[in-house]
């Protein structure tokens, strides 16, 4: 397979000295210590691919699509590849030519396209008993709109409602009535632009009807997808929301938990829209949290492996089992996250852990009352 490799990214790849700093972080590579497995090896291989060298096979392949595209490697390049351009721009090519992505991919972003979440199950809100509740909090001539994304109104659909009723303490929102559609943030990290335009003109096409100009989201990969692609409103993380109500005193206080706690930078807050400060600020200023780093914070924070989970399960686990133990080993109590991927992945693998794994919305509804006690979804 011979594939005219564009100037821009050609330039890109010629940059790259092979000094292998890209490896120092990348955590397919810390678990594989394969050379195949990390950025350098992954572009040696997709270039050997592209000349005729080497075949499609599904070995070369699980190589292209186990990369998470963290995004760590361009922390650690010295020469300033734009890795995550070239390693997509990899996966767009083999997609376009019927060979990428991956089997186990193609059912999920399959699932993804034909229901518009993946999870097959669209809720509507309206009728569905656990939103009832916070039907009345939607205001329906609002510009602004509270976009939950799909994982957490179809898998933690608790965390969901607690996040409504705490942004209304603070902002005026619309909800769609039914379920989020996915921001087809997987779809564009698989490289299938034509799908991923499908989907983002329709989302766009629907927040239009409706008159949204501002967006607010919880999810990290909704926040990331939207602020890097869509066009026709802002896009809002709701923890900056929850920063700003702290900052300026607005945050009622009704509980309080006595406890050590640390924060995982999810990637696509972290690395992707460097929103550091907020959830430090948030958790340094709940009276009685003893806030500690993990040694990989802030733009050192290790993937949880959430978005390669799908086939490749082995690292996934290594990823997010390593984070729970520096967690533990660190002495906390608690590790927060603000991502439905990284919760999720977290907790799984937490199961007969010492350490408790929270959402930070959930300590945020337990701090003011709107909860009684965390955690909401028990581990095991
Ligand atoms: S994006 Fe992350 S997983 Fe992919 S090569 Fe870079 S460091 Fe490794
Ligand atoms: S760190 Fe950058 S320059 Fe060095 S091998 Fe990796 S991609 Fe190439």
């Amino acid at each position: 397979m011979e594939v005219e490799i564009p100037k821009d990214m050609e330039d890109q790849i010629l940059k790259c000295s092979h000094c292998g700093f890209c490896r120092v972080l990348c955590p397919t590579f810390e678990f594989t210590k394969n050379e195949s497995y990390n950025t350098r090896g992954r572009v040696m291989i997709a270039k050997a691919l592209f000349s005729g060298e080497i075949e499609p096979t599904n070995s070369i392949l699980q190589r292209i699509y186990s990369c998470s595209l963290c995004k760590i490697c361009d922390l650690t390049c010295p020469a300033k590849v734009d890795l995550n351009k070239i390693l997509k721009y990899f996966r767009v090519v083999l997609s376009e030519k019927g060979l990428g992505p991956l089997e186990e991919q193609k059912q999920l972003t399959n699932t993804i396209l034909e229901n518009g979440n993946a999870y097959a199950k669209p809720i509507e809100y309206s009728s569905s008993p656990i939103f009832h509740e916070i039907s009345d909090l939607t205001k329906e001539d609002s510009d602004t709109l509270f976009y939950m994304g799909c994982m957490q109104s179809n898998y933690y659909p608790e965390i969901a409602k607690l996040e409504v009723k705490l942004l209304s303490k603070f902002e005026d929102f619309n909800m769609l009535k039914k379920s989020d559609h996915c921001c087809a943030g997987y779809v564009n990290l698989l490289g299938m632009p034509k799908e991923f335009e499908d989907m983002k003109s329709e989302n766009e096409k629907l927040f239009e009807s409706v008159g949204i100009k501002r967006i607010i989201t919880a999810c990290p990969t909704c926040y990331s997808t939207f602020k890097d692609n869509y066009s026709g409103f802002e896009t809002i993380h709701s923890l900056e929301i929850f920063k700003d109500a702290i900052d300026n005193k607005r945050f009622e206080i009704n509980n309080r938990l006595n406890a050590t706690v640390t924060y995982h930078d999810p990637c696509h807050i972290g690395r992707y829209a460097n929103i550091y400060d907020a959830p430090r600020i948030i958790l340094e200023n709940l009276p009685g949290i003893r806030f500690i780093e993990l040694d990989r914070s802030k733009e050192r924070s290790r993937c949880c492996g959430g978005v390669i989970r799908l086939p490749f399960f082995e690292f996934r686990d290594k990823m997010s089992e390593a984070t729970l133990q520096e967690a533990i080993d660190i002495g906390a109590e608690y590790l927060v996250t603000a991502c439905p991927q990284c919760f999720y992945n977290f907790s799984t693998i937490a199961v007969g852990y010492d350490i408790k794994v929270i959402d930070i919305n959930e300590l945020l509804g337990y701090y003011t009352g709107i909860v009684e006690s965390i955690p909401l979804y028990a581990l095991d």
